[in-house]
């Protein structure tokens, strides 16, 4: 008999974690190592949300807070949710969670069952997968390959759903690719789920705060299908709050309902005094989310204009995120030393070894003719990363 349980074994390790990991160590060797593999903000904490957490630790939070979050937090979520999607929650139809990923997990256990169908759109976010092995559903993966943007189109949806479809999971704007659906895409895909009354859409929308086309736009705007939309938000990414691990749900109170139920047997309400912090992120002033993503748009024109400088890769114009996913194929079965570059995993670990680069192959991704960077990092590591990884590449033959 195994030690272990075959739901652990079925599953992989996080791949933008390996990688990060694997960075850390050749750095403590010495190495300098440029990590464009994780995808976090490189930004500080603003102050002012920092402070609110300092208030909360003298003001003693720090007993259990109700499962599903406080109630202040709850109340400005829908606030935010009112202002700046014009969306209609109540407070009960929030779930604060530790984190975004905690959040995604809850919900696809809360409804997937056995054999159930989740429609995944691919490339995808390396978790999602596991998450729907975990509840024992079955993945179904719709490819969007660069020539469309890596983004799926209606009828691709519709081509996917069976009477076993219970979900789409939606991420826009997209980690890994950086895409955004435009409001008219949206529409579009919302029509079709519209003609299928048992398939719901968690929409994450983590991203939110980082894209380049102006307004967020929420595919829970559509009011046919807004009783089957979860979305997954939280302010890890946009008020540059990775570690405080804050997420929630705005969901259908039944699914509201079944995670706080879920999350009281197994984790309990997140941490009291992150919650305090992650109230002033969205009652204070919004100003630091426009310049951090200022600086990331900034960002993204520079590693695209010097990708584009290197010959064989095919790079996306990403509108949102901090993620640029360059198709790479043209390098597959080249070569360094005598050894074969076989996969994007080991274009990613040569650009490692050989350049100190670290980036992640799109394998992990459903993309294995990609990689992937996250640019959030300065102007400078950008410029150098990207002219050690053309040296790099120029050196395969
Ligand atoms: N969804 C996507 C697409 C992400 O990139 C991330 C960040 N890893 C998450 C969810 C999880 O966010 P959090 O750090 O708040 O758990
Ligand atoms: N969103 C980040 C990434 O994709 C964080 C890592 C993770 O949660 O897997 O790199």
């Amino acid at each position: 008999m195994e030690l272990l349980s075959t739901r652990l074994l079925a599953l992989s390790p996080s791949e933008t974690f390996a990688m990060a990991q694997k960075s850390n160590e050749l750095k403590a060797q010495g190495f300098d190592v440029i990590n464009m593999s994780v995808g976090e903000p490189d930004f500080y904490t603003p102050d002012h949300i920092k402070e609110a957490a300092k208030k909360a630790v003298e003001d003693n939070f720090s007993f259990y807070s109700p499962v599903a979050g406080f109630q202040d937090l709850k109340k400005a979520i829908c606030e935010k949710l009112q202002r700046e999607n014009n969306l209609e929650y109540t407070p009960a139809q929030i779930v604060v969670s530790g984190g975004a990923k905690q959040s995604l997990c809850n919900v696809i256990l809360s409804i997937i069952d056995k054999d159930d169908e989740v429609i995944i759109p691919s490339p995808y976010w390396v978790s999602y997968p596991e998450m729907v092995k975990l509840a024992e559903g079955k993945s179904v993966y719709v490819h969007a390959g660069i020539e469309q943007d890596f983004k799926i189109t209606p009828q691709q949806l519709e081509e996917a759903i069976t009477p076993k479809t219970k979900a789409l999971i939606l991420c826009s704007p997209s980690n890994p690719t950086g895409s955004v659906y435009t409001k008219n895409e949206l529409a579009a895909l919302a029509a079709v789920i519209e003609k299928h009354q048992n398939v719901y859409i968690i929409a994450d929308e983590i991203y939110e705060h980082i894209n380049y086309i102006g307004e967020h736009e929420s595919i829970a705007q559509f009011t046919k299908i807004f009783d089957r939309v979860v979305i997954v938000n939280g302010v890890s990414k946009g008020y540059a709050m990775t570690g405080w691990r804050i997420g929630w749900i705005a969901a259908p109170q039944l699914i509201a309902s079944a995670c706080t139920m879920l999350q009281g047997q197994y984790t309990s309400g997140p941490s009291s005094i992150s919650q305090k912090a992650a109230l002033a992120a969205y009652t204070g002033d919004q100003s630091c989310v426009g310049e951090m993503r200022t600086a990331f748009e900034r960002r993204r024109s520079l590693i695209v204009d010097l990708l584009r400088e290197i010959p064989g890769l095919n790079v996306n114009n990403p509108m949102g995120a901090f993620y640029v996913f360059p198709e790479c194929k043209s390098y597959l079965g080249k070569s360094f030393n005598g050894k074969t570059i076989e996969t994007a995993t080991d274009v990613a670990m040569y650009l490692l070894e050989e350049a100190h680069v670290a980036c992640v192959g799109g394998d992990a991704f459903g993309a294995p003719g990609c990689i992937r960077f996250s640019y959030a990092t300065s102007d400078d590591n950008i410029k150098k990363a990207i002219a050690r990884v053309k040296t790099a590449l120029e050196k395969l033959v």
